[in-house]
């Protein structure tokens, strides 16, 4: 019998062995079931474990109880063996080993086979304390105390699987003015600030939901639908104590994206959860107008559109599907002369015409812009150079430079590069940019037009007016024109007040130009009464459709002829 039972125990504990050393995602109830058993043939009733971390904290009794194996509830029997085993990362681990026979204690030969059993506990243990550590690094954001990314793609990955993601709705948020925090009261408590406006959002869920941190000052959630009014609530701003003793606090608002997850309709994914509120909370932040953007059809399928460009962009640029299109400027004192052109995309795709609001704001978005505007820049040289070559008239040609540009330090020499390979004379290109609105932008800005300056390249201020103008920008930097935007134009649509008001904003700008030695051109001269008022303000460069639409280059050969005709 005592045979017999042996055989079974043996049976029992190489499972139990071979099921330790398998186990990592197993830790279910079938390793339970067959601890019981072992413990059972070998008269244990219960087997309770404590984790400490230091023998420190044991001796203060701070540890983590962590598994109760066995087969009552309660421990029943009176004796009660303790093991204690230090790790090599001196973690202490504690195993009580309870009879099950309230009398006897344990013979040898037990004590040597409970021992064998708790030794591989303890491995099993180490395992699963690894996958703990493991997962802890991997799911958490140990400087904040909070989920990271991967935890609430893990969630949200989870939920797809069990079919039990339809009524959440997922979230990222970006705080509202941080930096302004962060100056008014340092870095690290702003860190616990940021801490503790997430700890308030969590702890508006009546669940285990979380916020995760997903860098800097921006956040992620996943919550009850039940709930979005009062996260929006929150969301648009509560006051945060930062100082205990005072009691002062700071308003914490923030920008968000929404998912409403209403049907599964488009995820196949945490990844297409997570594109939703990504895409949807960068507008909310950039918006002037609202904190909070739900992702819906709508913006689901601009982002296609952009996707599509993406794609298809390196492809068409291979293939020069982009054309330059040359809108000529006039010179009007006593005649009308052609004197220059600006060069404006147009991409030809598949038989149609697409225009640069559809395109140029998604290749702004990365650095496919550049490509583009190194690309026009060249075919504007080849064209220019191809003129000289045929004996042709030739005007000075603008080509626009995305601001995205300005951080490039090889900008100038890329310019220089393109210009030069196609021998055209410097004094025939002008550059386009955009005003500027931080500071960083600003030196860059001044950087690259001083280099162009010097070799001879024009520049021009486009689109004067429509930004946060700084007449610094005006002064610190070397510009040849000022480019005057439409708006400054009266529209039939708008009340005499608006015009009147328009108007005085005009002269003084044209006289500004003018007094600091620039030249002015205003675009978007449309009409006789347009071309008057330049008229009236001295001013006598135009471009608009008054005189040209932005032409395909055959038709602008030929109006360049035709100038060089009546020369
Ligand atoms: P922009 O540089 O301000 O160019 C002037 C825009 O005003 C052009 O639109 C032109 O067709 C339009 N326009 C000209 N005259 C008139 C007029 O009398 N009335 C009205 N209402 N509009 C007029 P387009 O060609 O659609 O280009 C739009 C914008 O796209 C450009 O504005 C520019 O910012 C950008 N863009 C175009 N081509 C390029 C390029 O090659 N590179 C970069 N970076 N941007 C470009
Ligand atoms: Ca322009
Ligand atoms: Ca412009």
């Amino acid at each position: 019998m005592e045979n017999e039972l042996k055989i079974k125990y043996d049976e029992e504990f190489k499972k139990f062995v071979d099921k330790m050393n398998q186990l990592e995602d197993e830790h279910d109830s079938k390793i339970e079931n067959i601890l019981e058993g072992v413990c059972s043939l070998l008269g244990i009733s219960k087997i309770r474990v404590w984790f400490y971390e230091t023998p420190m904290k044991e001796a203060m009794g701070q540890g983590d109880f962590i598994e109760l194996y066995g087969v009552s509830l309660e421990p029943s029997g009176k004796t009660c063996n303790q093991f204690r085993y230090v790790t090599g990362g001196g973690n202490v681990v504690r195993y009580d080993v309870y009879g099950q026979d309230e009398g006897s204690a344990w013979t040898k030969q037990q004590e040597a086979e409970i021992n064998t059993l708790v030794n591989t506990i303890f491995s099993y243990h180490g395992k699963i304390r690894t996958k703990h550590i493991a997962e802890r690094l991997t799911f958490w954001d140990d400087d904040f105390g909070l989920n990271n990314m991967r935890y609430f793609m893990k969630t949200v990955g989870e939920r797809i699987a069990k079919n039990q993601l339809v009524g959440y709705v997922a979230c990222m948020y970006n705080l509202k003015r941080f930096s302004v925090i962060n100056e008014l009261v340092g870095r690290d408590m702003g860190t616990q600030i940021m801490i503790r406006y997430a700890r308030g959002l969590e702890a508006l869920y009546d669940s285990d939901d979380s916020v995760c941190h997903l860098g800097g000052d921006n956040f992620l959630t996943l919550f009850r639908l039940e709930k979005l009014e009062e996260v929006e609530e929150y969301l648009r701003g509560v006051p945060v104590i930062y100082n205990e003793m005072s009691g002062e606090s700071v308003l914490i608002s923030a920008s968000a994206g929404f998912y409403v997850i209403s049907d599964m309709n488009g995820i196949h994914g945490p990844d297409d959860v997570m594109e939703g509120i990504y895409v949807s909370a960068n507008m909310a932040k950039k918006s002037e107008k609202t904190d909070t953007i739900f992702w819906n059809e709508q913006i689901k399928e601009k982002q296609f559109q952009k996707k599509k460009i993406e794609d298809i962009f390196p492809d068409a640029l291979e293939n020069e599907e982009f054309k330059v299109y040359y809108q000529p400027k006039f010179l009007f004192e006593n005649e009308y002369r052609l004197v220059g052109a600006e060069a404006l995309c147009r991409w030809c795709h598949k038989g149609s015409m697409i225009y640069p609001n559809q395109f140029i704001p998604i290749l702004e978005q990365s650095i496919n812009i550049c490509k583009l505007d190194f690309y026009m820049l060249d075919h504007v040289c080849r064209d220019i150079n191809r003129w000289i070559d045929a004996g042709k008239a030739v005007v000075k040609v603008s080509v626009n430079l995305s601001r995205k540009h300005l951080t490039d330090q090889n900008l100038l020499e890329h310019i220089m590069e393109i210009i030069d390979r196609n021998r055209v004379p410097h004094q025939y290109i002008e550059i386009e940019l955009t005003e500027t609105t931080t500071d960083v932008d600003f030196k860059d800005l001044k950087r690259v037009a001083n280099g162009l300056h010097k070799y001879g390249i024009s520049t021009s201020v486009d689109d004067f007016g429509m930004g946060y103008s700084s007449l610094n920008l005006i002064r610190d930097v070397p510009w040849d024109m000022l480019k005057v935007d439409k708006s400054f134009l009266p529209e039939t649509e708008d009340s005499c007040d608006d015009n009147a008001k328009k108007g005085i904003l005009l002269k003084h700008v044209i006289e500004m130009a003018q007094e600091l030695g620039l030249q002015c051109i205003v675009e978007g001269v449309e009409t006789e009464e347009h071309l008057r008022l330049l008229k009236k303000n001295r001013c006598y460069l135009a471009q608009g459709y008054y005189f040209d639409k932005p032409l395909p280059v055959e038709v602008f050969e030929e109006r360049l002829e035709c100038e060089q005709d009546s020369d």
